[in-house]
């Protein structure tokens, strides 16, 4: 009686290689987390009083936003020393982005197309935002605008989120 032979076939053959966990969960995901006391003074302004302001430095008196414990030029503690930001301002640069991007803090998608700016406010100070002003043929660098916040008390308490965009100033 010949013997048989056992084959292996490919497919009995473990796989060998990196074994990958997965790991599924559901977008958004909500959590609370402190934002420590200067932070937190900063998003306190913004929901109660529709305030932007930032810490000024008792030496070099250059106004931080975000607001700092430490003056990371002159190594000092900053104190308490709060300075509110005008809310008009200048666009100084923008970009008009088609790229979708999830908001890192909540998870959800920011509205697209839209135009991220770097606004000079009043005061000289460079502020990140959003301009409400969608159409790209309309947005130009040097454009005068003004923030506009989110009216309804409870849907504040996101910082800078609690500004909506910057509008531009005269337009109805
Ligand atoms: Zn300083």
């Amino acid at each position: 009686m010949a013997k048989k032979k056992m084959k292996e076939t490919p497919e009995k053959t473990p796989k060998q290689g990196p074994e990958y966990i997965r790991i599924k969960f559901n977008q958004p995901r909500r959590y609370d987390w402190s934002t420590g006391r200067y932070l937190g003074h900063f998003y306190a302004e913004a929901k109660e009083n529709k305030k932007i302001v930032g810490n000024r430095c008792p030496k070099c008196k250059k106004i931080f936003l975000p607001p700092t414990p430490v003056c990371p030029k002159c190594k000092v503690d900053m104190g308490w020393d709060w300075k509110e930001l005008p809310q008009t301002g200048t666009v100084f640069q923008y970009t008009y982005l088609v790229f979708p991007l999830w908001d890192p803090h909540y998870g959800e998608r920011w509205a697209n197309p839209y135009a991220s700016a770097i606004i000079e406010l009043d005061n000289g100070f460079f502020y990140r935002h959003f301009l409400e002003e969608q159409d790209k043929e309309k947005l130009k660098e040097g454009m005068r605008v003004k923030a506009v916040w989110k009216e309804d008390y409870n849907e504040r308490g996101q910082g800078p989120g609690d500004i909506l965009y910057f509008k531009e100033i005269g337009k109805e």
